[in-house]
């Protein structure tokens, strides 16, 4: 696909694509809002951003470190030297992206999960807030818990709103089902807030951008409702996590193929809507036979 620069207000484009990445302009230097996934993307759009604006690039502001995000950030840095912004936690794994796949598996991790769909190449990385303006320029960053670990959102002063991995497209939602999604709870907390927040262009990074995104939010609000409700349906019989995985997706109807990554981030799905039953008093774990069962938990009185 060959990219291109759409503009969305006086100083902010996007570039549609299999992550939408944002692209901003302030007092003659460019700002990237996240990268894509790997040297090929990386060249691609400074080329682009070369033969359309042709200004230096300060910063790539990411929203968070999944691979597809901050795979282009080690090209683009080495070609630019541009710095790298993000908050804590995700510039941690942005700087070491071995701690994602490590993070899937809870051990070093093995060849077959370290991809560059799982593990980005390294870059610099320095540090911003989840929140309020993002270093000295008139980016403001906005929390959005609950997909990653401390994800942001990112708007522009001409009232562009980024939103990043909080609403995937309905198409991405049928297709995998489990949307990757650490914290339900703080999830819903996070489609409340996009519902009231008012912007000119609202652009998820796996969607279309667009000029209202409720009924995108409400499909996510229900997609992820359907999930915690089919792990409930799952752990009638009491059964391991993977277990559960099994009985939901292994139904032949969804027709998800997994390989061995996709099926640990589907697992850290799954863990944490057993983690929303767990905190919402419906479900509980317990050790049996050497595995971590779950089961739901009979109502109090
Ligand atoms: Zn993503």
């Amino acid at each position: 696909m060959k990219l291109e620069l759409r503009q969305l207000g006086a100083s902010t484009w996007y570039v549609p694509g299999r992550v939408n990445v944002g692209y901003y302009e302030e007092e003659g230097q460019g700002y990237l809002i996240d990268s894509g996934l790997d040297d090929d993307q990386g060249r691609r759009l400074l080329n682009l951003l070369k033969a359309e604006r042709g200004v230096p690039l300060r910063a790539i502001v990411n929203t968070h470190s999944n691979a597809d995000h901050v795979g282009a950030n080690a090209f683009i840095q080495k070609r630019t030297d541009c710095e790298v912004w993000a908050t804590r936690i995700e510039a941690a794994l942005t700087e070491c992206t071995m701690l994602e796949p490590l993070f899937l598996w809870g051990a070093f991790p093995f060849p077959q999960i370290r991809g560059k769909f799982v593990e980005a190449r390294p870059s610099r990385a320095g540090f911003i807030e989840n929140e309020g303006p993002i270093r000295d320029t008139r980016l403001e960053a906005v929390p959005l818990p609950g997909h990653f670990l401390d994800m942001i959102g990112v708007r522009t002063p001409d009232d562009v709103l980024f939103l990043a991995d909080s609403l995937f497209d309905p198409a991405v939602l049928r297709r995998y089902r489990f949307m990757v999604m650490l914290d339900v709870r703080r999830g819903h907390e996070t489609l409340n807030w996009i519902e009231n927040e008012r912007a000119a262009w609202y652009v998820p990074c796996h969607a279309p951008a667009s000029q209202d995104v409720r009924e995108l939010v409400r499909q996510n609000r229900e997609a992820l409702t359907w999930l915690t409700e089919s792990v409930w349906t799952a752990i009638s019989v009491p059964g391991s996590r993977e277990d559960v995985l099994a009985r939901i997706g292994g139904d032949a109807a969804l027709g998800l193929e997994m390989d061995a990554a996709h099926l640990l981030l589907n697992l850290c799905s799954v863990g944490a809507h057993l983690t929303a039953l767990a905190e919402a008093g419906r479900a509980e774990p317990y050790v049996e036979g050497g595995r971590l069962l779950w089961r739901r938990r009979e109502p109090a009185g």
